[in-house]
């Protein structure tokens, strides 16, 4: 784990006020920053929908198995975030996507500074995932596997060039763990640009792959002043939920305490 920072890195200028022109910089958009872990949450600037959220690592790790390094704190932190999303943006599921890229990204990839999508989804994307990934898990160039658990994103994928997918399936508790967390691990790189929000977005629009995949990314199509400012209007009820879910005593203990 490391609190380095990476110049030009969007995410790691945590502070850098406006991209200018009406779109609000990253410190604009932050619903939740944990002072204990750095982590935090901010709305994404071209959202599918309202309620699309990124996590962020606190320092430039490519990874979120990386950064959150089987360090309880953080895990903490996470379940918090994912409670506290479940009772701000009720029924519409949550659903994650991530592409840690171990270094071995691509520049049609999110930004490489690890971070989660956090998405108002069911499970619906998971077949879209999949869909896009068995042709290259046929062809040996993609392994698929399920995680048993959340926590299982350990250090063994920190330097992995994978795709993480998890969802809280159909009408998820606040407090209930995810349903599916699995783990495709990528010897290529992901098919479209901009692939975790390509799925949200082909999703939405109903299109197919190949319609998406002709698409050439373009900001000013995408980013939607409207739908973060929808997002931004419930920053202060998510903080709520964070800081309470974060101030309950923890009734699991850390996982190094485990008996088997
Ligand atoms: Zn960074
Ligand atoms: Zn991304």
């Amino acid at each position: 784990m490391t609190s380095a920072r990476m110049e030009n890195c969007d995410f790691c200028e945590m502070g850098r006020e406006s991209l200018g022109g009406e779109h609000l910089g990253l410190s604009e958009r932050q619903l939740h920053r944990d002072v204990r872990t750095g982590l935090g949450v901010f709305a994404d600037i071209a959202p599918v929908k309202p309620g699309h959220l990124l996590l962020l690592a606190p320092g430039h790790e490519l990874t979120m198995a990386a950064a959150l390094a089987e360090d309880h704190q953080r895990w903490r932190y996470v379940d918090a975030v994912r409670e506290a999303y479940l009772r701000t943006f009720p029924g519409d599921g949550l659903t994650i996507l991530e592409h840690g890229s171990g270094g071995k990204g691509h520049r049609r990839d999110c930004i490489e500074h690890a971070h989660w999508h956090l998405l108002p989804f069911e499970h619906e994307l998971g077949e879209i995932v999949d869909a896009d990934l068995r042709a290259v898990v046929g062809d040996g160039q993609a392994e698929k596997e399920y995680l048993s658990d959340i926590r299982a994103l350990d250090s063994r994928y920190s330097q992995s060039n994978y795709l993480l997918y998890l969802d809280h399936g159909e009408k998820p508790g606040p407090t209930q763990p995810p349903a599916r967390v699995c783990l495709y691990s990528l010897k290529v790189s992901l098919p479209y640009q901009q692939y975790t929000r390509s799925v949200g977005y082909r999703h939405v629009a109903g299109a197919t792959g190949a319609q998406a995949g002709a698409l050439e990314w373009d900001w000013a199509i995408h980013a939607s002043s409207n739908l973060v400012q929808q997002t931004m209007a419930r920053q202060a009820e998510f903080a709520r939920h964070v800081d309470s879910a974060l101030s309950r005593p923890t009734t699991s203990r850390p996982l190094d305490l485990v008996v088997a």
